[in-house]
């Protein structure tokens, strides 16, 4: 399978027109079909199947040959996803989007397609955990090498890395909890070179913060679940790039997995993409001033948010991420005994304790004890997860609020 680099041209002119607020509101629903379908907002088709106009046309459609002829069956094609599809499609600047029914799916979808049994895969050992496993216990068992970056920082790495047999060179930034910032062009050019697709998880940047495939990524996957809809009402995922790979992965991995959303999910998605910008301008902001508060704290060791100047790869965050760095960060006490971290968690008044990030509401986790309780205590250090390490998604609230709830639970520890 040949790796395939996107027409830089062809994509600006598909997006020339309008910026990343407009396309977040229109992109994909056009006035003509507005007026026809009579809605403003995108209209929700909740439905499995669609009525044939004929035998033939079903027949032509079963024919396989144009797999965009007419709606089939929900798990293949539905108008309300098909909108949410082009319109992340847009913002992300690739040629198509395949929406599924989690961030998981989507990232199973396109790793599925591109390996086999005896190829490899390069892959950040900063990457969420279900993902590193889904690559080292799954993917493994099947016959794939998996090739663990352990500064997915130093491009040496990953080129040393990469050998005549790699599939796929797999990357998540900024990574959760740590928030280490990878180089996407500087990946890019070296996938390219060895003609590997460099596959880049957008989840916490967004495309309006970062765009992957504008600096040479082939395919961007996101979970829809977080910033996207913004409100932690939809699982949901993401998968932009090329329309040959889409159209194939559609009528073949898509189908047989089974791994549409429900179009209620989609739609929720639409609604939530209509004001994506205006909250990573807010959460960004936010998150600014809680890590400067959290940095000037004598009870915290460390705080991981690219926007800090102290933040290793902070020039690289400005230049990629346009100056959004959203609004996920971590922090480490300096008391690194685990009750400590607890006793500071069940002290929060009004920031909430719960496994998520990137929604309006501000939503803290002790990842340690929690999504990352599985990694050995060699795979914590390696992935730097200190003990006391607490992730805050830091919400759209007023920010005072945050900051004296932060403050108040701190003095309790
Ligand atoms: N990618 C990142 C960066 C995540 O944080 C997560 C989930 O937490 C996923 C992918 C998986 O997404 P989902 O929960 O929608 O399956």
């Amino acid at each position: 399978m040949t790796f395939r680099k996107f027409d830089q041209e062809e994509i600006e002119m598909k997006t020339v027109n309008l910026e990343d607020e407009s396309l977040s509101i229109l992109g994909g629903y056009d006035k003509t079909r507005a007026i026809s379908e009579k809605s403003l907002s995108p209209p929700l088709y909740q439905t499995v199947s669609y009525p044939l106009e004929s035998a033939e046309i079903a027949r032509k459609i079963f024919d396989r040959k144009d797999p965009y002829i007419d709606y089939i069956y929900t798990r293949r094609h539905n108008p309300t996803t098909d909108m949410f599809e082009e319109r992340t499609a847009l913002l992300e600047g690739g040629e198509a989007g395949l929406a599924t029914s989690s961030g998981m799916a989507a990232i199973f979808c396109i790793a599925s397609y591109l390996l086999e049994q005896g190829a490899e895969v390069v892959i950040s050992n900063r990457v969420y955990t279900r993902v590193f496993e889904l690559f080292t216990k799954t993917f493994s068992k099947f016959g794939v090498k998996v090739r663990v970056v352990n500064d997915p920082t130093d491009p040496s790495e990953w080129e040393e890395k990469v050998t005549r047999a790699t599939r796929l060179m797999y990357v998540e930034t900024p990574s959760n909890p740590g928030l280490v910032v990878a180089d996407i062009r500087n990946l890019s050019e070296i996938a390219q070179r060895y003609d590997v697709p460099l596959v880049v998880d957008n989840t916490l940047a967004t495309p309006i913060s970062q765009k992957p495939l504008m600096l040479g990524a082939a395919a961007v996957v996101e979970s829809v679940s977080k910033y996207i809809t913004g409100n932690a009402t939809t699982l949901g995922g993401v998968l932009v790039t090329g329309k040959d790979w889409i159209e194939e992965i559609r009528r073949a991995e898509y189908l047989q997995y089974g791994i549409a959303p429900s179009p209620f999910n989609s739609w929720l998605c639409l609604l939530g993409l209509e004001t994506l910008k205006l909250r990573m301008v807010r959460h960004t902001k936010n998150a600014m001033k809680v890590a400067a508060f959290l940095e000037n704290h004598p009870k915290v060791a460390q705080v991981n948010f690219p926007g800090l100047e102290s933040h290793p790869q902070h020039a690289l965050a400005d230049k990629q991420m346009n100056g959004l760095y959203g609004g996920l960060l971590s922090f480490s006490l300096k008391d690194e005994r685990m009750e400590k971290a607890f006793d500071f968690l069940n002290s929060l008044k009004t920031i909430t304790h719960a496994i998520h990030e990137g929604s309006s509401r501000s939503v803290i986790c002790h990842p340690p004890s929690t999504n990352f309780a599985d990694l050995t205590d060699e795979q914590m250090e390696r992935a730097q997860i200190p003990r006391s390490l607490i992730r805050l998604s830091v919400g759209i609230e007023n920010c005072s609020d945050l900051i004296q709830d932060l403050e108040q639970a701190l003095d309790t520890i």
